[in-house]
């Protein structure tokens, strides 16, 4: 593919969002959550765990601890035992009860809505910041996880590049501020749905035509 100017990729993005609304009309999380300290606890479960896995564990979860109080106070081994089947369950489990008792201790045991605030908590990065204002407070956020990084690349909207950061800071200049949410969940569902990480369907996608990956086997 020629080299597209900062324009020509900003009208891709616009076809592609416009098609993936077609195809995913109700794409959102597909993390199970009621309250923002809910959806909080998945999204840190969901880190090298898949969503359905964490779906599995957090009912149980979400009925014993309701306050960010209550899960600060759980014993650390207690909460690794619950947490285990989600894997990395010591570092989940510590990072959990650290940002439970900064929620507890300094903003009354609720979830701030700011996306600064949220990155300078315990087990919050970028990814989990961006879902959070996203789909608790209704803000513009990319959420850069593993789907969104591989198609990215396969789209031709960065090269070669891995790092979440650098890619969030390129797409907000290719989509608009306004579709960041419908565009990062769509990214989700489409790398489930088709986009695999192996083994691409490319000859069912509705992107194909622009997408400079299109048929080319073992697409990275
Ligand atoms: S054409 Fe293939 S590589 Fe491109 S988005 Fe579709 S499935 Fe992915």
């Amino acid at each position: 593919m020629v080299r597209e100017t900062l324009q020509q990729k900003q009208a891709r993005a616009r076809s592609i969002l416009r098609l993936l609304k077609k195809e995913y009309p109700h794409a959102t999380c597909e993390l199970d959550w009621s309250t923002p300290l809910e959806l909080a606890v998945a999204t840190i479960l969901s880190a090298q765990c898949t969503d359905k896995r964490v779906n599995l564990v957090t009912p149980a979860l979400f009925r014993k601890y309701r306050a960010a109080r209550d899960w600060a106070a759980a014993p650390q081994e207690t909460l690794e035992t619950e947490f285990h089947s989600t894997g990395f369950f010591r570092n989940k489990a510590k990072n959990v009860r650290a940002l439970m008792a900064r929620l507890d201790a300094e903003f009354g045991g609720e979830l701030p809505g700011d996306f600064d605030v949220l990155v300078s908590l315990p087990g919050i990065g970028r990814k989990t910041a961006n879902l959070l204002v996203a789909t608790v407070f209704g803000k513009p956020g990319l959420v850069v996880d593993t789907h969104f990084i591989r198609l990215s690349n396969r789209l031709g909207f960065v090269r070669n590049e891995t790092d979440a950061t650098k890619i969030e800071f390129a797409l907000q200049k290719i989509v608009p501020a306004k579709d960041w949410t419908g565009w990062s969940h769509r990214m989700v569902w489409h790398g489930r749905r088709r986009c695999f990480a192996r083994g691409p369907d490319c000859a069912n996608c509705a992107l194909a035509a622009l997408c400079p990956s299109a048929g080319k086997a073992g697409a990275k």
